[in-house]
């Protein structure tokens, strides 16, 4: 993998691909490596934002790895973290979000259709009246009832407090007229996954309008609904 190729390069001291100082042309294998304990594991580890040509954050990956992407024409750097990476010919700025250059379909994660997955789904909220509780505290709900047929499926299944629950019985959502879902239910894919990327990004402030972004037009599509 380019990871291990790139580590030998270093230890060997090749000035070309390696960690090399700007005037690496003295080639002396001590002094490449002094440079090259500026780049310690940390910021080659520092994880790295991954969008798609679109902007959708699609991947989290490490500084090495992101770097490769950029040297190899497959991203470019969207953000820096600050420090820079001295090769040969070139001084390149250690990414922090990377973004492909080519569009890339993101398949649907496929998950297990559980009691567990659901509520995860749903961040722990009743999808009818938006309370937020314990895993214990909620019951999932069949959208339509499955006395009327409904099915035990991603689309048909939500988290749903007891009060709710009650409240609903086997009535259909229109039979109702003060009881709507929040949003509609969808198969655990990616957006969940963003949100668990969001959470760890949060501590990044470079990170923040990339996954943000999509909160909001997803707040826009709910509303207009
Ligand atoms: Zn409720």
């Amino acid at each position: 993998m380019q990871t291990g190729k790139m580590r030998k390069q270093r230890l060997s001291g090749n000035r070309h691909a390696g960690y090399g100082s700007q005037h690496g042309a003295a080639g002396k294998a001590t002094e490449v490596d002094a440079r090259a304990g500026v780049f310690r594991q940390p910021a080659m580890q520092t994880p790295v934002l991954v969008l798609n040509a679109s902007y959708e954050p699609i991947n989290i990956c490490g500084a090495r790895r992101a770097l490769v992407l950029v040297l190899k024409g497959v991203a470019r750097t969207e953000e820096e973290q600050g420090a820079m990476l001295h090769a040969a010919r070139m001084r390149v700025a250690m990414p922090s979000v990377i973004r492909l250059l080519e569009y890339r379909r993101i398949p649907h994660q496929t998950r297990a259709l559980s009691r567990k997955n659901i509520l995860l789904r749903d961040r722990n909220a009743c999808q009818y009246c938006n309370i937020v509780l314990t895993a214990g505290e909620l019951t999932l709900d069949h959208v339509i009832p499955r006395s009327r047929g409904g099915l035990s499926t991603w689309e048909n299944l939500v988290a749903c407090c007891h009060n709710c629950n009650r409240r609903k019985g086997n009535q259909m959502l229109h039979e109702l007229t003060d009881m709507k879902l929040l949003r509609e239910p969808r198969p655990f894919s990616l957006h969940t996954s963003r949100h668990i990327m969001r959470m760890i990004g949060s501590a990044d402030a470079a990170w923040r309008k990339y996954l943000y972004f999509e909160s909001e037009v997803e707040t826009a599509v709910v509303t207009a609904a």
